[in-house]
């Protein structure tokens, strides 16, 4: 069974964001960009069932610009066994992203897509989902745990909800998504960073798989979030009620 994982390259998580001056949205202009953290989850379980022995290949797809060969890089020194870049200069929003990915399913044939839960730039949360109505696969969704049973074609997954633990049994093909408990992705270590050189990355467009890149969300204005005032030290329960009551209508 082949694995495939969507990793996005995303503005690192350590650095801060700065707001473009014309407010159309994040600046990226160098500025370190890094793997979305919960891609590197979806990432490491690929690579740990392929070590347990129940996939055969583990296959990481980026779309974006040029530089998503990076990220896919970084997860081929993982142990990805090759890449697919689909290159795209335009945004790419989820819709699009699930469309490209079903076309990749279309070609691919795996028995699983193994996604990050969400992109910390967009915080959408929606990929997954989406790619699996298209599919109209079974879907677990921030999977705190998963385990494949290929005798039987089923997931079992693990997912933390408000009131405790999920488990849900899945059909295979399926989609999961990942949580940050499932894992701790592993360091790339120098060996296979020099062996992930000479791995294959296949190259597509979107106009090869038949997606138009379209959007019916406009972003309008991105804006920072208000500064947060000083706070005061009072100097008595007293003085404390009375801005509560007086100052910030609360009470
Ligand atoms: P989102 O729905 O945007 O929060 O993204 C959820 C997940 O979808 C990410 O963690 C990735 O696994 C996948 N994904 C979204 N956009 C991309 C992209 N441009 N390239 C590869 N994977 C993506």
């Amino acid at each position: 069974m082949k694995i495939l994982v969507a990793i996005k390259r995303v503005v690192d998580y350590a650095v801060k964001i700065r707001v473009k001056s014309d407010k159309s949205g994040v600046e990226t202009l160098n500025v370190k960009m890094s793997m979305n953290p919960f891609c590197e989850i979806a990432l490491e379980e690929a690579l740990r069932i392929k070590q347990s022995g129940l996939a055969s290949e583990v296959v990481a797809v980026s779309m974006g610009p040029s530089q998503c060969v990076d990220t896919l890089r970084t997860g081929l020194a993982m142990g990805a066994d090759r890449g697919i870049h689909v290159e795209s200069t335009a945004a790419l929003y989820p819709l699009t992203v699930a469309k490209l990915l079903k076309a990749l399913v279309d070609v691919e044939k795996p028995g699983v897509i193994i996604l990050g839960k969400q992109a910390i730039d967009d915080d959408c949360n929606q990929t997954g989902q989406m790619v699996a109505g298209l599919l109209g696969w079974p879907q677990g969704t921030f999977a705190s745990k998963v385990l494949l049973d290929m005798e039987k074609q089923v997931a079992t997954v693990e997912r933390e909800v408000d009131d405790g633990l999920e488990t849900l049994c899945l059909d295979l093909p399926a989609v999961i998504t990942t949580d940050l408990r499932l894992n701790q992705p592993r360091y790339a270590t120098l060996p296979n960073i020099m062996k992930a050189k000479s791995k294959v990355i296949k190259k597509y467009t979107p106009q090869e798989l038949n997606v138009e890149v379209k959007s019916d969300i406009e972003i309008v204005e991105v804006t920072e979030p208000p500064k947060r005032k000083a706070g005061v030290i009072v100097s008595s329960v007293d003085e404390l009620i009375d801005k509560l009551r007086n100052e910030a209508h609360v009470i």
